[in-house]
């Protein structure tokens, strides 16, 4: 009887024990898979953490595009409004001069007997366009848009200048530019403002490198070159304090001869200008009898290419000549700003 008991009693516990087992190894098997999922929670979470990092550097970095570029209007609008003034100040110059005269000659006409009417003051320039040389100048190519510039000016036996910058895959067109008997300039390497202007040693840099590059094209050491922005240029402030008033003197000393332009066409204005704009602003001739005017043969300028050939019939009915810029062609200065 004893025995039964107690063998009764043993079944109880060892039935017990294997509820016990059987419940821990449950347990066991829970926290295995709640772990297993945690963890492909923690991997899925970095991995989108990392996705969002990289998806903001990549607006920020887009953003800073952008601002550059906002910037490079609103620089190019801002030198074509100061070349506009300095013309139009020009204008009332030469104006008032003319009235002193006038004034002069008739006092002294009521004075004295009939004298010589008086020479025009026209050294500075006249409204005679048939006096004019129109020298067209394109920056920032080459690009997709320059073959179509260079043959609209074969087809109107025009030469003009280019002023250029490291095209990549178009900078062959550079031995084109030479080949037809246009000026190849020196503009910029990178275009970039922040770049170039944040040091007088950086731009320096970046003027070396795109002598070198046209050299290698085109075999053409050339001295002409136009300031990123232009010599009247402000948004180099930002970067390097007088750096403008210091790499006009250093480029000149250096032998560089640097041209602005005393016309804009406008193509530099924000988004597409309409070509009927460009035609329009192509025709506020100044009073200078140079005249150099201020395009883009960039990859987005189509509408200049759209514009060109009524610009250039306006000039050829009103009497210009048309001419590249060379060594003697007299500088056009706007007034150093920074
Ligand atoms: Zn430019």
């Amino acid at each position: 009887m004893k025995a039964v008991k107690q063998n009764r009693i043993l079944k109880g516990v060892l039935i017990a024990c294997a509820a016990v087992i059987l419940i821990l190894s449950v347990a066991l098997a829970v926290t295995a898979v709640k772990n297993k999922n945690f963890r492909a929670n923690g991997d899925s979470a970095a991995q989108a953490y990392a996705s969002l990092s990289e998806e903001n550097a990549s607006i920020n970095e887009a953003r800073a595009k952008e601002a550059e570029s906002y910037q490079n209007q609103i620089q190019e609008q801002g030198a074509a409004f100061s070349s506009e003034k300095d013309a139009l100040n020009q204008t009332i110059a030469d104006l008032n001069k003319q009235i002193s005269i006038k004034h002069a000659s008739q006092a002294a006409e009521k004075a004295t007997a009939p004298t010589p009417s008086p020479a025009p003051a026209e050294q500075q320039g006249s409204t005679d366009l048939s006096a004019k040389t129109i020298y067209l100048t394109f920056d920032d190519g080459p690009s997709a848009r320059t073959p179509e510039v260079l043959q609209i000016l074969a087809d109107n036996g025009v030469k003009a200048t280019f002023f250029v910058k490291n095209g990549g895959k178009y900078n062959h067109y550079m031995q084109d530019i030479v080949a037809q008997g246009h000026t190849i300039a020196l503009h910029t390497y990178t275009h970039s403002y922040s770049g170039i202007y944040a040091s007088d040693e950086a731009y320096l840099n970046d003027l070396q490198q795109i002598s070198d590059l046209v050299y290698n094209e085109t075999g053409v050491r050339t001295k002409i070159m136009r300031f990123p922005g232009g010599s009247s240029n402000t948004v180099s402030k930002k970067y390097n304090q007088g750096v403008m008033t210091r790499m006009t003197q250093k480029v000149t000393e250096m032998g560089y001869l640097y041209y602005d332009w005393n016309l804009s066409s406008g193509d530099a204005a924000g988004g597409t200008v309409p070509a009927s704009t460009i035609i329009n602003n192509c025709r506020k001739v100044p009073r200078n009898n140079t005249v150099i005017v201020l395009m883009h043969d960039a990859g987005d300028k189509q509408t200049t290419v759209e514009a060109l050939p009524e610009v250039i019939a306006y000039y050829k009915a009103a009497g210009c000549s048309f001419a590249a810029i060379d060594e003697n062609t007299p500088p056009i200065h706007q007034k150093v700003a920074n």
